[in-house]
């Protein structure tokens, strides 16, 4: 900062003061690096001293539902707007309970990866992805200009929506759709000089497509773009993209992250930095995207989080790994109870080692901590999983009708299992070709399973295939 000069003596004041509260952040930060993955979800940034000191000793994340924040004098005011210091100012820019769930975040999806990262919450995983994608989709020269980005097809419902709806029919962006996101080659054939950032959702909601994570993003930094994975399904517990070269990972926090369903929430987190040629003259910009992004357009397009539920966030996550073991040993489970029923034709899961993308993979979803005895991570695929009813699409109906304890809904991550018809729900908006391409047949019934014993839920679903 060496225009500091600039700036009244009150405001120098409180610059050096925010210097040394962020050295002292550093330092905390640095501790937490140091220590295990459950610890840090348990604690994130809250410290015993922080709890003392500033939040009356409070054990857990206090919860600040203030709009704003009051100032001492003008030359904080100053200092704060200016983005000089540390400061939450008002909460669609900023608050306290969100700042904690930015930086469990951030410390999560960097965890061992040798990169630093930093968070941007959000107020849901929809406007997290649109705050991801915006900044790459801006004119960079005068007069006409033909910009593309190239994605897998194979994409929760909304995001299909928005790239096709949004950006495409609104905005005349052209998505270069990827139906095999596995095969490199089909991404090589689509990316040329005007391809602004490489997409991809994995594991995706609902087919299970999946990619080979380094192999993209190696593919997108010889492009000089960004590579920006939507990690909503597999969450940090199981995969951390930003290890294989990521730029930018997108979470629905509404899912497996907050999965006791009580809020909607998005997060996009960044590695330090990322690789973009898109010209922006703010440092911000390829230093730390997320932030970049919290303090310019977010602040001025508004999707903030609400800090309550940040806050169930918070606390839903702290057991995220153990939780992510127990649903994916239950989902496993059910799915090979699936595959062996005469009713069903064909299960997804990438659990499942006849799935075609079993060993992809199994390559990259490892839960993290963990031991199989010889020293590596046990392989885990996550708590969604597919599976196709056999005969027409009115038998998946008849099946889904008749569940008792699975939940009928457009949801999953949750604690209890949930199924949907993706067919008429979820993807009902893009259409029959579009399903086509993206493999969705009317047959299959999603189902995301939960924290019950996994027996009541195979009984659950054996007693409706059998009502066929
Ligand atoms: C649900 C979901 C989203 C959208 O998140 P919201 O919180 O519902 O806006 C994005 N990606 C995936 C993979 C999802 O499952």
């Amino acid at each position: 900062m060496n225009d500091n000069q600039q700036y009244r003596p009150g405001v120098m004041e409180y610059i050096k003061k925010a210097e040394k509260f962020l050295a002292k952040k550093e330092t905390h930060m640095k501790f937490m690096k140091s220590l295990k993955f459950d610890t840090i979800a348990v604690h994130g940034l809250y410290s015993v001293e922080e709890a003392i000191n500033n939040n009356q000793g409070a054990v857990i994340e206090p919860l600040y539902l203030s709009t704003s924040q009051a100032y001492r004098d003008s030359d904080e005011l100053e200092a704060a707007l200016a983005y000089l210091i540390p400061t939450w100012c008002y909460t669609r820019i900023a608050n306290p309970t969100t700042y904690y769930l930015e930086w469990v975040l951030a410390l999560l999806e960097g965890y061992q990866t040798g990169y630093d990262t930093s968070c941007l919450v959000t107020s849901s995983g929809m406007s997290a992805i649109m705050s991801a994608v915006d900044p790459f989709l801006v004119k960079q020269k005068e007069g006409q200009e033909s910009i593309n980005f190239v994605s897998s097809i194979q994409l929760y419902g909304g995001t299909f929506q928005h790239f096709s709806v949004r950006k495409m029919q609104e905005r005349g962006i052209e998505v270069r759709w990827v139906l095999h996101p596995e095969d490199i080659n089909d991404w090589k054939e689509k990316i040329d000089e005007n391809t602004r950032f490489l997409y991809v959702e994995a594991p995706s909601n609902p087919q299970q497509s999946f990619c080979d994570v380094k192999s993209l993003a190696d593919l997108a930094h010889s492009w000089e773009i960004p590579f920006i994975f939507d990690s909503t399904c597999a969450t940090p517990a199981l995969l951390r993209p930003i290890a294989y070269g990521t730029d930018i990972v997108i979470h629905s926090l509404t899912k497996t992250i907050t999965s006791g369903g009580l809020a909607i929430g998005g997060a996009l987190i960044s590695r330090k930095p990322i690789v973009s040629k898109i010209k922006n003259d703010n440092l911000l910009f390829k230093e730390s995207f997320a932030e970049y992004v919290k303090f310019f357009p977010y602040r001025d397009n508004g999707p903030a989080s609400s800090p309550m539920n940040a806050l169930f966030a918070i606390n839903d996550l702290r057991t995220l790994r153990s939780k992510v073991d127990l649903v994916s040993k239950n989902c496993q489970k059910v799915a090979d109870f699936l595959s062996n029923h005469p009713r069903v034709s064909k299960v997804d899961y990438l659990g499942h080692p006849s799935f075609h993308l079993h060993q992809l993979a199994k390559k990259y979803m490892k839960l993290v901590d963990s031991d199989d005895g010889t020293g590596e991570n046990v392989n885990r695929y996550g708590h969604l999983m597919s599976f196709h009813v056999e005969g027409p699409p009115e038998n998946a109906r008849k099946v889904f009708d008749k569940f008792k304890i699975i939940f009928r809904a457009t949801d999953l991550g949750r604690i209890k299992s949930v199924a949907t018809i993706p067919a008429i729900s979820t993807h009902q908006q893009q259409g029959e070709e579009a399903r086509k391409m993206a493999d969705i047949p009317p047959q299959l019934i999603r189902l995301c399973v939960g924290a019950e014993n996994p027996d009541d839920i195979i009984g659950d679903l054996d007693q409706a295939l059998r009502s066929l």
